[in-house]
């Protein structure tokens, strides 16, 4: 076989999938050129592939920053960023009300490493900004925030956060929960922006990965930690958020309107104790979210005025989303939380975190919201009837 490639169809409106793994240079000027970055070659898949390129570069420009990489999963953006810049007796700050894998990562993993890591609770603004100011007198590397958190949707004052804690610790935001559509840290101080691609960017419920975007310089250093560490994504994946990313607009544009209006029915319901959404006054952070938030999303908690059983009855008299614990793909999702993602916490665990027994985080679909509320009123009359 002779070694040369011939361009064919190369007019394709999308950007075909490069299955590949290997790719070949004509010339030892060739490779040098890859190796000095004056020639956009591949070399490895674990290290290049153009269907990672293409999405990379369009997640930078929504994040507003140089550039970005893909990984493949959220987890491990997180976790290869962190350990990018983290080092032994370096200390790690972060909101402590946050996803529960990174509150594992960061309480059982970082410390084996002689890492400290320092919760801090962003409910209560002021004490949160105290407690910031006391922390800071030692300096910190890192600076994490998950932003609006899982599943109450705090959020912090991000500027001022920045302003407290200076330039010399990085900044990570984690804004899965938001996208680049309704919030962008960058503008706000962040060094680092995080997504879980698995939720909203990929949209479908059909993939697991995750984003970083930074400046140049940074990102640099973490696509040095992503050679060495190996958690890419495969190019079907980079294909298939390409793809997602058409659509992103329109998507986010429909959860806003739903989530805004079903969190405004929930609210009005007698069964209905608290309802947790970034727009409605009644959240404890939406003087926060008018500053930083530019939409609300799908994502709708809420507290039943009932027990641990009636909570699970309304849960199971539910029609049209299924039970489980994804957000932001097509089909809208229910769980009672303390049965479900949080069930092998303990009591005061739970209770730290503020799950309660009739907690139940409702992730919108691409369903009509009238339908879900059609779906919530017959579930809520079910519960009247037993209870
Ligand atoms: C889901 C999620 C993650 C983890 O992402 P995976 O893609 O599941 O690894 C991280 N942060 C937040 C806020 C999430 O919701």
């Amino acid at each position: 076989m002779p070694k040369e490639k011939k361009e064919i169809y190369s007019n394709s409106c999308i950007t075909p999938i490069y299955q590949n793994a290997v790719y070949f240079f004509e010339s030892t000027e060739q490779v040098i050129k890859y190796h000095q970055d004056e020639a956009c070659l591949g070399r490895y898949g674990r290290y290049d592939n153009p269907n990672w390129l293409e999405f990379e570069s369009k997640m930078a420009a929504l994040d507003n920053y140089d550039d970005a990489l893909l990984f493949s999963s959220g987890m491990n953006a997180i976790i290869t960023t962190v350990c990018s810049f983290i080092e032994q007796k370096d200390r790690l700050i972060y909101t402590g009300k946050c996803y529960r894998n990174i509150r594992k990562f960061f309480d059982n993993v970082l410390p084996k490493w002689g890492v400290e890591t320092i919760p801090i609770d962003p409910m209560r603004i002021d004490e949160f900004h105290e407690q910031i100011e006391n922390e800071c007198q030692k300096k910190a590397k890192i600076f994490f925030v998950e932003m609006p958190s899982n599943p109450h949707l705090y959020l912090v004052d991000l500027a001022r956060l920045k302003s407290q804690i200076g330039t010399e610790t990085l900044l990570i935001v984690d804004s899965t929960l938001s996208t680049p559509y309704n919030f962008q840290p960058q503008r706000f101080g962040a060094d680092l922006t995080i997504h879980s691609c698995s939720k909203y960017i990929g949209g479908h419920g059909d993939l697991l990965a995750g984003t970083v975007a930074g400046s140049r310089e940074l990102i640099e250093k973490v696509r040095n930690y992503r050679n060495i560490m190996g958690g890419i994504a495969d190019p079907h994946c980079a294909f298939l958020l390409n793809r997602s990313l058409d659509s992103l607009e329109i998507r986010m544009r429909h959860f806003n309107e739903a989530g805004m209006k079903i969190a405004k029915y929930l609210q009005d319901q007698p069964r209905v104790k608290k309802v947790f959404y970034n727009g409605l006054e009644s959240h404890p952070h939406s003087f926060l979210a008018k500053k930083y938030l530019m939409g609300y999303g799908g994502v709708v908690t809420f507290e039943l005025d009932a027990d641990l059983e009636v909570t699970s009855e309304f849960v199971e008299a539910l029609q049209v989303p299924f039970m489980g614990s994804n957000f932001g793909s097509s089909h809208a999702m229910v769980e009672q939380c303390s049965v479900f993602t949080y069930y092998n916490l303990s009591p005061t665990e739970k209770q730290e975190i503020g799950i309660n027994n009739s907690l139940v985080r409702l992730s919108i679909g691409y369903e009509e919201s009238d339908l879900l509320i059609e779906d919530l009123d017959q579930a809520l009359k079910t519960i009247d009837v037993s209870g």
